[in-house]
């Protein structure tokens, strides 16, 4: 439910391989199974209308998260002419999900809503002559010989314009998509990403479960157990193999104070049931995560919700051959950067859960990075933005100063090349 991976894929009104996850639905729509592996590969019953554009900006943003929205207002206030691609039909990115608070600084909108935040970064860059919020786009290749991106934008069902952007600068801010978890019945209507109860609970109010498992003790586990329990939602418990909650104390101390349980050292065996999730079997793990003979429980569930970490999205990166690195502390494969943003690919920055799994506030901050820097790649801007740029780092720099972020740390220290900063 956050478009990102291929298990929503399905036929609507003939037209086949629709992300249903992104795509509005109408009235009167007709949305069928798609077969499995030895099936044809459905062709569309109706003609589809493909249209053909060349646009040419300064910079081209992938992502309209707090990452690339923070980019593209940056990059704009200097002067460039920006393009925003998001493929969904709302920007925002994760944004628009979050109704709890942010904390933490004013730089950062301490104190707004995640939803408020995106609607008013979103608000401000179409107030600007100089950007272009493109919705429904979704980039899906690099032409590395004129350094152009091939996307298409969907204006309906089978109706596409196929586009290729020229840029100066290219800022790759595509978030992160959800990791899942291999166990019987995993594929029971039921089990979703903690992700997809998010969406479906604070972007559509639909409750996805009544008493739902949630597996994951981080911080996104515990604010969806949160979110759920404010939609009326009966938490059964959140459930962690890890020793100790990764979850900021603030947000594991208030679901605590609500009487959900979180147990800590256990995980899922198995979910059940007839057609849907009727029930699971958790049990403990010993010190060296092994399980516990006889700790088995079943618990009565309608839903198993997966919390358990975030992969960043550089797929996109990996069409342009940017440097990428296995780095466990950044979420996995990351691109390799300088200290302003920049990739190994000369004119191509990265920013945001892309980069380095994290969050929103220091996706705004690295957009911010990343959009001065290649509006400067562009030929824009002076010494004042050089000092912003450098000030953005040192904020970033201190942030992570803190015990709890030292494997981002250690992390980012694996693949931050030498120079760039200027
Ligand atoms: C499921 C989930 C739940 C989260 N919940 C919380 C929470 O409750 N609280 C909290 O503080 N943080 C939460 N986070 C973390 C926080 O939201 C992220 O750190 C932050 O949103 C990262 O910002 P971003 O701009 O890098 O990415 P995102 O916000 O993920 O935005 C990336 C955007 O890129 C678009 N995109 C990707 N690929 C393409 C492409 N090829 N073409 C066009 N567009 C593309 C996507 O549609 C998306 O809109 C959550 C993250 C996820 C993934």
């Amino acid at each position: 439910m956050i478009g990102k991976c291929s298990q929503c894929l399905m036929r609507v009104n003939g037209y086949p391989h629709v992300r249903t996850c992104i795509t509005p639905v109408e009235d009167g729509m007709i949305v069928e199974y798609e077969e499995g592996h030895d099936a044809e590969l459905p062709l569309p019953t109706k003609e589809m209308l493909v249209k053909r554009e060349d646009l040419e900006y300064d910079i081209a943003v992938i992502g309209a998260g707090p990452a690339g929205l923070s980019a593209a207002l940056e990059a704009s206030s200097m002067g460039a002419r920006v393009l925003v691609m998001d493929q969904s039909p709302v920007p925002g990115g994760q944004l628009v999900k979050q109704t709890h608070k942010f904390f933490g600084t004013k730089e950062t909108f301490a104190g707004m809503r995640g939803f408020e935040i995106a609607k008013m970064l979103t608000d401000k860059l179409k107030e600007r002559e100089n950007v272009d919020v493109m919705p429904s786009t979704q980039v899906i290749g690099y032409f590395k010989r004129e350094g152009s991106l091939a996307a298409f934008r969907t204006e309906g069902l089978g109706r596409y314009t196929l586009l290729r952007i020229r840029a100066r600068s290219i800022i790759v801010a595509t978030g992160a998509m959800e990791r899942s978890l291999v166990f019987p019945g995993n594929d029971l209507p039921g089990v979703m990403g903690a992700g997809a109860a998010q969406t479906l609970m604070n972007v559509f109010g639909i409750r996805p479960a009544n008493e739902p498992l949630i597996i994951g003790a981080g911080n996104v586990g515990v604010i969806v157990a949160y979110q759920a329990v404010q939609a009326g939602i009966r938490v059964k418990a959140v459930i962690d193999i890890a020793k100790k909650s990764a979850a900021y104390l603030v947000h594991s101390s208030k679901i605590r104070r609500m009487g959900i349980p979180i147990l800590m050292r256990h995980t899922i065996r198995e979910a059940y049931g007839k057609g849907r999730v009727e029930g699971a079997t958790i049990y403990k793990v010993d010190d060296n995560y092994r399980p516990i003979k006889g700790s088995e429980v079943d618990i009565e569930v309608d839903g198993v919700w997966l919390a358990v970490g975030l992969t960043p999205s550089i797929e996109v990166l990996e069409l342009m051959e940017a440097g990428i690195k296995f780095v466990p502390e950044l979420g996995g494969y990351v691109p390799m950067r300088h200290r302003n943003l920049e990739t190994t690919v000369p004119g191509v920055f990265v920013a945001g859960d892309a980069s380095c799994i994290e969050e929103a506030s220091t996706a705004m901050m690295e957009g911010r990075v990343a959009g001065i820097a290649a509006a400067m790649r562009a030929g824009l801007g002076g010494d004042e933005h050089v000092k912003k740029m450098k000030e953005t780092i040192r904020w970033l720099d201190e942030f992570r100063s803190s015990p709890h972020y030292r494997r981002i740390r250690e992390g980012l220290f694996k693949v931050t090349l030498e120079g760039g900063a200027s």
